[in-house]
């Protein structure tokens, strides 16, 4: 049974759009390979990301993110065993800020992007409602 994981992580520094591409061309080579699917957002210095796909092999490629020197301060904030995945269409898609983070952090009370503030059902809902907005060609 596939798994869904959720974590938040800090920037060590201000992320380019060049680190962000080599971070999604590495991660869209290897997800492939691992059966892998999920979506990365980077706001104000902190990622997002949800991992979909079998366990041993989401377990293991989380150990390897949470070890990455690029981040830090590596928090889950989901952990589930799911029926289907729901970010199937991505290896690795990118959440750009299409407009829809403002009205999204408003609606869930917080003045700025801080994963560690929001629920697994609120970071969920972030990553789904961004990635129809993400874009393809980062
Ligand atoms: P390489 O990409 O060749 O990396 C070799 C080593 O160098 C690794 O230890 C790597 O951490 C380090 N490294 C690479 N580039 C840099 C750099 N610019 N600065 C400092 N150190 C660097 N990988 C995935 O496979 N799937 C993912 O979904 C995924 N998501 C990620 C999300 C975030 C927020 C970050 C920061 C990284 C992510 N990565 C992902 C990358 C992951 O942490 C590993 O770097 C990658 O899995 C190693 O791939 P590789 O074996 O092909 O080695």
């Amino acid at each position: 049974m596939p798994v869904r994981l959720i974590y938040c992580s800090r920037a060590l520094r201000e992320m380019s759009l060049q680190d962000i591409q080599n971070i999604l061309r590495t991660a869209r080579a290897n997800n492939e390979r691992l059966g892998i699917c999920g979506m990365l957002s980077y706001q104000s210095s902190w990622f997002l990301q949800v991992l979909e796909g079998p366990r041993s092999e989401v377990n293991e490629l989380f150990l390897d993110i949470a070890d990455d020197p690029r981040h830090d301060a590596v928090t889950i904030i989901a952990y589930e065993y799911v029926d289907e995945a729901l970010f199937s269409d991505w290896r690795m898609g990118y959440a750009a800020d299409g407009g829809a983070v403002a009205q999204l952090l408003h609606e869930f009370g917080l003045e700025r992007f801080e994963p560690l503030a929001m629920s697994p059902l609120q970071a969920l809902r972030f990553l789904r409602e961004l990635s129809s907005a993400q874009d393809l060609a980062a």
